[in-house]
């Protein structure tokens, strides 16, 4: 038989994956490792795709997606951001940040152009660049997992297409300061390059208003915004999300998109719809919730004796191990297989991830509590 795709060939198995299969082999696991709300979505929105479904909204919608979602969608990010789209010609309704992320990099990418990405970073990005023909070009970040500027900017050459930015983080749930941000468009339009920005945690900032980078000056005409319900609306199943972009790069993903997807699913496109319209009460409740447990998380950490900064977004915790004298992959399968706490090694993030590991705090407190107990006695089952 005939080679399969070589570039896909060469691109391993995501990390993230082979825990979560030796945790299922497993009884009694807490797993921290899943990046996804333990909320179910909200019930008015669950009876909103109820309603959809009694109503026959079986069908395609346009390939851009309900006008009504578009419309809701540039409303709010204008209200809470001061930042404006067309609804009609710089917004499309995508199956999730996922999908938006493909149809960004195949949009902007000609085979061979390079792409920035801070790392650590999320899994699914490097893989996205390769896919469209395009080459990662991974860029260490600091030890508070802030983009360093004069670094991204020594890793630029003529190829450089983007920057591939992701404020709050998966893995670290660090956010990048205003003024790094406001840096980084600074070098986008010295350098003539597009940034991608994930904003899929926008909701999951703790302490401080959050950044949209296509608000900040002369960011608009060369961002692509991605965003999404997954998170802060508990719709990881529904596969709803968004592109935001100038009207040129927008016709171009939407092209893509009209070939290869048709539309979002009509149903869930209409509960993200009731989400946006009058979800606001519940997604503060899940967000105040995620916050007391990253609190209470972050300090159990430190008390066991992972080093840990209080994450300030998304759902994550991103200690450091380096005391245990453990590499991040060595600590989370014995800890697996001694405690049955399943978490991520830091590795599969990127280099810099190294002598950290990412747990997921988007569980029920009594877990996370039993979770720190079981990690409190492995890392002292360490010292002796
Ligand atoms: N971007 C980041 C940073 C994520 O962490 C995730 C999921 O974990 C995604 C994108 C994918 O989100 P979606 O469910 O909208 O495809």
């Amino acid at each position: 038989m005939k080679p399969l795709n070589p570039i896909v060939a060469a691109c391993p198995p995501s990390g993230i994956r082979r825990f979560f299969d030796i945790a299922a082999t497993l009884d009694n696991v807490i797993s921290l490792g899943v990046g996804e709300p333990d909320y179910v979505t909200p019930w008015h929105v669950r009876e909103a795709g109820i309603y959809a479904l009694e109503q026959g909204y079986t069908t395609y919608t346009s390939n851009a997606g309900l006008l009504e979602l578009r419309e809701a969608i540039v409303k709010d990010l204008s209200r809470r951001y001061a930042v404006s789209f067309d609804p009609a010609a710089e917004c499309l309704i995508t199956s999730g940040v996922s999908q938006g992320l493909d149809l960004a990099m195949r949009t902007l990418l000609a085979p061979g152009d390079e792409v920035i990405i801070p790392e650590p970073c999320y899994v699914a990005y490097g893989p996205c660049v390769t896919f469209a023909g395009g080459t990662p070009v991974y860029v260490p970040s600091d030890e508070r997992f802030h983009i360093l500027i004069d670094e991204i900017e020594r890793a630029i050459t003529p190829r450089t297409k983007a920057i591939l930015v992701s404020s709050p983080s998966n893995p670290t749930g660090a956010i990048q300061p205003r003024e790094v941000l406001e840096a980084l468009v600074a070098l986008a339009v010295r350098h003539d390059l597009y940034l991608v920005s994930d904003e899929i945690y926008e909701r999951l900032s703790y302490d401080a208003p959050h950044t949209c980078v296509a608000s900040l000056d002369g960011a608009r005409d060369r961002t692509v915004l991605l965003g999404g319900f997954s998170k802060a609306h508990a719709m990881t199943g529904w596969r709803v999300g968004y592109i935001c972009a100038p009207a040129p790069i927008l016709e171009l993903a939407g092209r893509i998109h009209q070939y290869t997807m048709l539309c979002a699913p009509h149903v869930s496109q209409a509960a993200a719809l009731e989400g946006l319209r009058a979800g606001e009460p519940r997604v503060a409740e899940m967000v105040a919730g995620y916050d007391r447990r990253r609190r209470l998380f972050a300090k159990g950490l430190n008390d066991i004796g992972l080093t840990c900064d209080e994450p300030q977004g998304a759902f994550y915790a991103f200690p450091s191990i380096r005391s245990t004298g453990l590499n991040s992959e060595t600590f989370a399968e014995r800890l697996l297989e001694a405690e049955r706490v399943a978490v991520v090694p830091g590795s599969v993030f990127g280099p810099s991830g190294e002598g950290h590991i990412r747990c997921s705090y988007a569980t029920a407190l009594p877990l996370l509590d039993e979770a720190l107990e079981r990690m409190g006695r492995f890392v002292a089952s360490l010292q002796h």
